[in-house]
Parts: C-alpha cells; structure tokens; sequence
C-alpha cells in the first residue's frame, strides 16, 4: 500500500480568500494512481509551520506532495521550509537560472534580483522543469532523520508543486504521475462508482448497509444532501475491469436492499430520472412552483429533455394548487403536470405536491426542519423522487 498526504500553502488559503481546488484535483489523481490519500492540510506561508507539517506528513505517508509558496517573492517560504525539514540546505542552480531569464525575457521583460530565488533548491533535489510558469517544482528524498529513530533508506519523497492551478495540473500530469508510477511501482487503480438514492433518509440507508460501510475493499460510504443520498463504492485493482467487477458485486447486493430508493449512478440526476420514467409512459410534463425561487423549473429546463414541456413559477394559495396546475398542464400542452408549493412557516417549511397524470391525481404534503437556505432543493428533490415513484407505481 502506497499512502500520500498534500500540504496546500497559502495564506490566501487560510483567510478564506482562494478556494482550495489544488486539493481535489491532486486526490483524483492520486486515487487514479490506486495511491491512499490519508491526509490533507493547509498550511499558510510560514517557514517554520510548513517545515513542521513536511516533517509530519513524511513520516506517516510515502508521498507528500505540497502545492504553493514556490513564488519569487520573500511570503513564498516553501524553497525554505522543505530545505529545513530535510535538513537539505538551497544550493543554486545556474541551469534554472537560465531557463528562468529565457522566460521572462520572452515576456519582453528583464528579471528582478528576488525572482533568483526560484533557481535556489534544495541539495539533492530532482528538478521539474516548468514549461508554463516561472517557478521551478522539486522533488527531495526525506532523508532518514536520527530525531524520528529511524533506520536509513529513504522513507517519503516530498514533492512540491506550484500553487497555480494550471501549472499544478501541468506539472502533475506531466511529470509526477510517471516518476510516481516508476518509484513505487504501482500498477493499480482506485475506481468509484456513485449510486444515488432519494426517498429514504441518511439514517434508513445506514440501517440498510451498514455492514457495506465496514468493508475494505471496495469500501462503502455515504453522504447525504437534501433528500438524497450517495452511496459511494471505491474499488481498488489491478485494472480497471477488475475493480469494475468488485464494484459490480457491491452495486447489486446494494441495490437488492434499497430497491426503488436508487434512481441512478454517477452523473445521472434525479429530474433526469423522473423525465426519463415520464417517457418510457409516453407522458410529457408541466410545472408550477410556488415559494421555490424556480429551483425545481431550472432543473427540469436544463439538457433540454424530450418530455419536459414547460412550467410557471409564482406564489401560489395552498387551496388553489390543484387547480392552477391544471391550468399550467393544458397551457402547456403536457400530459402531466407536477404542482409544488413550499411555504415558509415560523419553525419550519411544508410543501405541498400535486401530481396530475392521465392515470389520475395524486397528493403529498410533508414537513421539512433543517436550514431554512436548503428548503427550496429539498421540496425540488421531495416532489422530483415523488414524481419518479407515482410513474412507476402507476406502471
Ligand atoms: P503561489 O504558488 O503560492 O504563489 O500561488 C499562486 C496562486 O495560485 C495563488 O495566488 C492562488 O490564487 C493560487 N493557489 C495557490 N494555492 C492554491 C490552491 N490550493 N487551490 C487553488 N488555487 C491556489
Ligand atoms: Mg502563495
């Protein structure tokens, strides 16, 4: 098992400033690689913290890979931190130096004293040239240090990456990835696969396949929000088709408990689901919304799907839902119409759900007590999965 942790630098990181998307991005690749990420962390742009956390990291995981602070200028203190905590000193390398000028000047620019700190690395170091930005990325060895009572031979390789995403990116796929393949020698990948479930909450899903959840491998796990919830298998193999196989197992002995919950996988939505249930019928659809700021019309408009008609969103009374989405249904010239209307109350939001099909009518009405900021996605995933059911039901 190769493991990793990522150090993202910045103080901007820290302030809430920039968002952390270095982070994300480098733990697809990493779990692309089959490498285990345990760890990551933000760091600001101090010296001494970030030599901290490198000596940390290194010792817990195989790979370290830091992003940020490789900048020319004095509050980029990475070159620093990583000599510090390899007790590597920054030597100066004449050869970047040059790539360095040759940059710049093809900016139309001369260098300035402080951007020779780029070409300082530290001893040993292997160098990744940066073929879309200044500043230079580096890999070291973490020496064996006699403070951690460690025996010799190498224990981590620290990587460090600038914070630019697109460098980052560029760096990453262009040099880390292969020299990580070749050094640890991994020829396996971690797959994932997501199933989505609606109607049945977080808790009655854990009831259902919490033994799932203690699994090693594919490991299980679940994440919920607003009405639906995830089911995230990961397998780790050899190759693809083989974890594709082990996901395969999971997929259904998760399906054959949750039955109906499940609407889909991966990139499938939930208003994709329902439309897609109202064309297997043959039906089209309408919409009125009513106290939803158009949550549920955006979803059902976008892709452009061949059962969706049209809707109308407006503040609608509770006692003239029915009718008014009968009227929106023969406007719009759908087959069927869905009416939701989420009102606002003291504690808590009620939604009201009307479905009419040619099948007949339909009605819902239910309590939602979580934040008010969510009530609008979750009576669009209320009615959505209510809608998906009615079809198959009535089927
Ligand atoms: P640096 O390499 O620290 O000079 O960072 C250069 C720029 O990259 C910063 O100003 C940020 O806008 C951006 N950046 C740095 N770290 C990250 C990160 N983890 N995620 C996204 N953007 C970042
Ligand atoms: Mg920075």
């Amino acid at each position: 098992m190769t493991t990793a942790e990522i150090i993202t630098i910045g103080t901007e990181l820290l302030l809430g400033e920039t968002a952390d998307t270095n982070t994300r991005f480098i733990a697809r690749a990493l779990r692309a690689l089959g490498v285990d990420l345990f760890r990551a962390q933000t760091v600001g742009d101090n010296t001494a913290r970030i030599a901290e956390a490198v000596r940390e990291a290194a010792a817990r995981a195989d790979i370290v890979i830091t992003t940020g602070g490789l900048g020319p200028t004095v509050d980029d203190p990475t070159r620093q931190a990583i000599a510090e905590a390899c007790e590597a000193p920054l030597e100066f390398h004449p050869e970047l130096w040059e790539q360095i000028t040759a940059r710049i000047a093809r900016y139309g620019r001369l260098p300035t004293e402080n951007q020779k700190r780029q070409a300082y690395i530290p001893r040993g170091a292997i160098v990744i040239e940066n073929p879309v930005g200044t500043a230079p990325a580096f890999i070291v060895d973490f020496p064996p240090l006699p403070s951690l009572g460690e025996g010799p031979g190498v224990r981590a390789v620290i990587i460090s990456l600038p914070g630019v995403p697109r460098e980052m990116e560029t760096l990453l796929a262009g040099a880390v990835v292969p020299f990580l393949q070749e050094r640890f020698g991994l020829h396996e990948l971690i797959l994932v696969r997501t199933l989505h479930a609606s109607g049945l909450g977080e808790g009655m899903v854990d009831d259902k396949i919490g033994d799932l959840e203690t699994l090693a491998n594919p490991t299980v796990g679940l994440t919920a929000h607003s009405g639906i919830v995830d089911i995230r298998i990961a397998a780790k193999a050899a190759s693809e088709a083989e974890a594709q196989t082990m996901i395969a197992a999971v997929e259904a002995d998760v399906r054959a408990r949750l039955g109906e919950a499940i609407y889909g996988a991966d990139e499938e939505t939930l208003e994709g689901a329902a439309l897609d249930m109202l064309a297997r019928r043959g039906w089209t659809l309408a919409c009125l919304e009513s106290g939803m700021g158009s949550a549920l019309l955006a979803r059902l408009g976008r892709g452009g799907h061949a059962a969706w008609r049209g809707g109308s969103s407006r503040t609608v009374r509770a006692e003239t839902l029915a009718e008014e989405t009968e009227a929106v249904r023969r406007s719009e010239k759908a087959s069927a119409a869905l009416g939701v209307r989420l009102e606002q109350m003291d504690e808590s939001q009620t939604i009201s759900v009307v479905l009419l099909t040619p099948s007949g009518k339909a009605e819902r009405t239910l309590t939602y007590g979580g934040h008010p900021g969510n009530a609008p996605r979750w009576a669009a995933n209320m009615a959505l999965d209510f809608l998906r059911r009615a079809g198959q039901e009535a089927g």
